[in-house]
């Protein structure tokens, strides 16, 4: 089946709710067993059980299933947000000791985490240029047990050769973990190209309507047991209203991604054009560094890219910014509306250095007509120009 019809197709079993569409939404905490023998069999056989609400019911056992579908791998472990998910994957390989490769342009949270919880549990962090590909060798020791990538990176959006990175860490015996939220697991295959587990902020894409938090590992089959292990161990699910959420978003996932690329190709575009942009940062762009690695192993962009702007004052970036009519300034993206966003406190680089001296600014192309999104960023810059 391709993957437009899939994205229908998975996640819910009309037979088996009497002929509805869409799986219904089960809260549980206490969940009844009729006998001891019951009780006492409860974790036999191979099949998800329910047994406690923590452990899930059918409505997140639909949605293990249509994301571990899509991304490729064996199965998949639900988190109420992508940090989350980060959080758990990466301490189901790691403990006292040991040591993370992590790349420079990680989503700043995970960054976060890893500063301060990892290095709290005696865990070391090396910062490695997104870029390295297969020199990763040089930094990898005995006691390294995870290999982070995440392609496009954060705000900057490096576009990592994965398969290079994960052909090292497998020769060294390390874990190969990657947050592929820019893609979705329509427009990278992660278990293709070498990654063990594969993180999805679903707050972004897969819900795809600004109104839900949650997170996703997929595993292979062989990295699945460390991972179920870490998610039930710290107590994480996902709400089963936000499970809902996600499947209804996955339904129209791919013909959302299609139009997100369109727009934000052709925003890309406009904005090249535009004498106060001196940089446009997005792998889908055939002058972009990462473009030919981007052809090589994606199936499609997204909509979120970056640029750069020419140093402007900070009243005419504030003009720019506050005047917008479509793109609302604000964190996280992949909903079916604009986003508008200057990277501030949450950009920081030890690996590598990062010299632009303009803004660095994040746009999220939403699902609105690309002429009005062109004529809101149009009259931006006219105000710009008159504080400039
Ligand atoms: C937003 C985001 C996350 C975190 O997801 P939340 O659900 O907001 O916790 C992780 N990785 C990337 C790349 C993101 O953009």
């Amino acid at each position: 089946m391709k993957e437009e019809t899939l994205v229908t197709v998975l996640g819910r079993k009309p037979e088996k709710n009497h002929g509805i569409i869409n799986p219904p939404v089960y809260h549980a905490s206490t969940v009844l067993f009729p006998t001891l023998d019951a009780l006492e069999d409860r974790k036999n056989g191979k099949k998800k059980k329910v047994i406690y609400g923590l452990a899930g019911t059918p409505t997140q056992f639909e949605l293990e299933e249509a994301v571990s579908t899509l991304e490729g791998g064996y199965d998949a472990a639900l988190f109420p947000s992508g940090l989350a998910a980060i959080a758990a994957a990466i301490l189901a390989f790691v403990g006292t000791g040991d040591h993370v490769l992590m790349l420079d342009s990680v989503y700043g949270p995970t960054r976060g985490f890893c500063d301060y919880w990892l290095k709290k549990f005696g865990i070391e962090t090396t910062y490695y240029d997104p870029l390295i590909g297969g020199d990763i060798r040089k930094l990898i020791r005995p006691e390294t047990k995870v290999v982070f990538t995440e392609s496009p990176g954060s705000l900057t959006f490096e576009v990592q050769d994965v398969p290079a990175i994960a052909d090292v860490a497998h020769q060294h015996g390390a874990v190969v973990l990657m947050d592929n939220t820019w893609a979705s697991p329509l427009f990278f295959k992660p278990f293709e190209h070498g990654v063990d587990a594969s993180i999805q902020a679903g707050t972004k894409y897969m819900a795809g309507h600004s109104d839900v938090m949650i997170g996703t590992v997929t595993a292979t089959e062989e990295c699945w047991p460390a991972i179920k292990k870490s998610a039930a161990g710290f107590g994480q699910q996902a709400a089963p209203d936000d499970c809902f959420l996600t499947l209804r978003g996955i339904r129209t996932l791919a013909v959302r991604l299609v139009r997100h690329q369109e727009t934000a190709l052709t925003l890309a575009d406009w904005l090249k054009r535009q004498p106060e942009v001196k940089r446009i940062l997005h792998p889908a762009d055939p002058g972009d560094p990462g473009h030919e690695l981007w052809r090589r192993d994606f199936k499609g962009a997204s909509g979120l890219f970056g640029m750069v702007l020419e140093p402007v004052s900070r009243p005419a970036l504030a003009s720019f910014l506050d005047g917008l009519e479509l793109f609302g300034m604000g964190y996280s993206w992949g909903g079916f509306e604009s986003l508008i966003l200057p990277a501030v406190e949450n950009f920081k680089r030890t690996a590598t250095a990062w010299d632009e001296p303009g803004r660095l600014i994040r746009i999220h192309a939403g699902l609105e007509n690309p002429d009005d999104l062109i004529s809101d960023l149009d009259a931006g810059f006219k105000r710009l120009r008159k504080l400039r």
